[in-house]
C-alpha cells in the first residue's frame, strides 16, 4: 500500500483524498485535496461552481495525534463569493469554520474538558486553556440541542458566581429532563428577562416597522404585555429568595407557581449559624482566651457539615460543643432542625406545621441571625411550601446544581463568560458528545 493510501485510511477524514505525506521535525504533515468540485461557503453552506479568483489559500489544521507525532492536515483552498457573506475561503467538511483544528480533535478536547482538569488537558493535548475555551465554545454552539427550549414546564433559575467576586452566571435548568438548558452572564431580573426574550423570540411580523421619517404614527397605543407561547406553558419556576428572578417570572409567566429551592433556605441557616459561631469566637478572643478561640475556630466544619459526613474527630468536637449548651449549640440545633424539616419525605402539611413551629422557636431564640432567618422564611413561606408540594426541589435537582457549581469553578481560568457557559452546557446540558472512534465506522 502506498503511504498516501495508508494515511487516507488512517485519518478517516470526510470528503478528501491524501495527496502527499511529509515527515517533519516532530510532526507529520498530510496534504489533502477536497473531493468535491463545487465551492461551499463555510458559514451558510451556499455552493457554487465558480471561484472568486485563481488565488489559493493554504490552510492547516491540527488533527488527532499519531502516537507521539503531532499530525497536521494541510490543504490549498479556493475562494468564492457568497451572496450573503462576501468573499470567503471555501469551507471543508472535516473542520468547523474559523478553526485551526479538525472536528475530531475538537470533539476530543470538548469531551476531555468535561472530565479533566486544566493542567492535565494542556499537557496531554499540547494546547493552552484559552484555546480549550475557544474550542468548546464552537463545539457547544454546534452540538447544543436546538429544541432545548421547547416543552419546558418546570424550570429553575439560579445564579452561580464566576471568577472574581460579584460576577455571576445565570443558569436555567429543566427539572423534568434534569439538564441546564440556558445560561448567560449576569444575574437578577435582567438575566431572567433575557431568558424569557430568547424563550419566545418575537416573530419577524410582530416587530415594529421602522417609521418613515416625517411620517406621523397613526396610533401610539402601548403594546400590551403578552405572555409568550412557550412561557405560557411554564407551570413552576424554582429560584432563590432574591427579588430579581421572581419579578421577571411574574411579568413573563404570571401563571407559573414560584417555588423557593430549599437548599437556598438551608444555605441561609448555615450562614446564620456561622454568624453566631463567629460572634462567639470574637468574644473568646476579646476576653483573652486565645487557646480556646483557636480551638474553636477549627470547630467550624464540625458545625457546618451534615452530621452524617463528619469525621470521628469532628463528631467529638461537635459533641463537646453541644454538651456546653451555649449560643453556638442552640444555633446548631436550630440549623439541624430546619434541615430535617426540609429533607425529602415529609408531606406538605407536615412541613407547613413544622415550619411554623421552627419560625416561632427561631424568633424566640435571642440569636439575632436566627431571628432574621425566621422573618425571611415567613416571608417566603408560600414559595417554600409550593416547591415541596410540586416536588420541584428534589435531591436530583440539587445534584445538578452542585455539578454546575463544580464545573463553574473549573471554568474560572477561562477569559470569557461564553467559554465558562460552554463548559457548563457540555457538562450539564442537552449535548451528547461522541468521540471520534464512536462516530466512524472503520472499513478494514
Ligand atoms: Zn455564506
Amino acid at each position: 500500500m502506498r503511504v498516501t493510501a495508508g494515511f487516507s485510511r488512517l485519518l478517516v477524514l470526510d470528503g478528501v483524498w491524501v495527496r502527499a505525506v511529509r515527515f517533519e521535525r516532530r510532526r507529520v504533515v498530510v496534504e489533502v485535496a477536497l473531493r468535491r468540485r463545487r465551492l461551499r461557503c463555510p458559514e451558510c453552506g451556499f455552493s457554487t461552481p465558480h471561484r472568486h479568483n485563481v488565488r489559493e489559500v493554504q490552510s492547516d489544521w491540527r488533527h488527532l495525534d499519531l502516537g507521539a507525532w503531532r499530525l497536521e492536515i494541510r490543504a490549498r483552498l479556493r475562494r468564492l463569493v457568497c451572496p450573503e457573506h462576501g468573499v470567503r475561503t471555501e469551507g471543508v467538511p472535516f473542520a468547523r469554520p474559523g478553526s485551526d483544528f479538525t472536528r475530531d480533535f475538537e470533539q476530543l478536547v470538548a469531551w476531555l474538558a468535561t472530565k479533566m482538569d486544566k493542567s492535565a488537558i494542556e499537557r496531554l493535548l499540547r494546547i493552552n486553556w484559552r484555546t480549550v475555551g475557544r474550542i468548546i465554545q464552537r463545539v457547544s454552539a454546534d452540538e447544543l440541542d436546538p429544541r432545548r427550549l421547547e416543552d419546558l414546564f418546570d424550570i429553575s433559575i439560579d445564579e452561580v458566581s464566576w471568577r472574581a467576586q460579584h460576577r455571576y452566571l445565570t443558569l436555567v435548568g429543566d427539572h423534568r429532563r434534569r439538564q441546564i438548558v440556558w445560561g448567560c452572564e449576569g444575574s437578577g431580573k435582567d438575566a431572567a428577562d433575557r431568558f424569557f426574550a430568547e424563550l419566545d423570540p418575537p416573530a419577524a411580523s410582530e416587530l415594529p416597522e421602522p417609521a418613515e421619517p416625517g411620517e406621523e404614527q397613526a396610533f401610539t397605543a402601548q403594546p400590551k404585555p403578552t405572555v409568550g407561547e412557550r412561557a405560557s406553558k411554564l407551570e413552576a419556576i424554582s429560584m432563590d429568595m432574591g427579588p430579581g428572578y421572581a419579578k421577571s417570572a411574574r411579568e413573563h409567566a404570571p401563571q407559573a407557581v414560584i417555588c423557593i429551592d430549599t437548599y437556598h433556605v438551608i444555605a441561609l441557616a448555615n450562614k446564620a449559624l456561622d454568624e453566631v459561631r463567629r460572634a462567639y469566637w470574637n468574644e473568646l478572643r476579646q476576653i483573652g482566651e486565645t487557646d480556646a478561640a483557636k480551638e474553636f475556630k477549627q470547630a467550624r466544619w464540625s458545625l457546618l457539615k451534615n452530621p452524617e459526613d463528619l469525621t470521628d474527630r469532628q463528631a467529638q468536637t461537635l459533641a463537646a460543643l453541644q454538651a456546653d449548651g451555649g449560643s453556638v449549640a442552640r444555633a446548631y440545633t436550630l440549623k439541624e432542625a430546619l434541615r430535617a424539616i426540609l429533607a425529602p419525605g415529609l408531606s406538605p402539611a407536615d412541613v407547613a406545621a413544622l415550619l411554623t413551629r421552627f419560625c416561632s422557636r427561631a424568633s424566640r431564640s435571642r440569636l439575632q441571625p436566627f431571628v432574621k432567618l425566621s422573618r425571611t422564611i415567613r416571608k417566603h413561606r408560600q414559595g417554600i411550601l409550593a416547591g415541596i408540594r410540586l416536588k420541584v426541589n428534589n435531591a436530583r435537582h440539587e445534584a445538578l446544581n452542585n455539578k454546575a457549581r463544580l464545573v463553574t469553578r473549573r471554568a474560572y481560568g477561562f477569559h470569557t463568560a461564553q467559554a465558562a457557559l460552554a463548559l457548563i452546557m457540555l457538562s450539564c446540558g442537552p449535548i451528547t458528545l461522541m468521540l471520534p472512534h464512536e462516530e466512524i465506522h472503520l472499513h478494514v
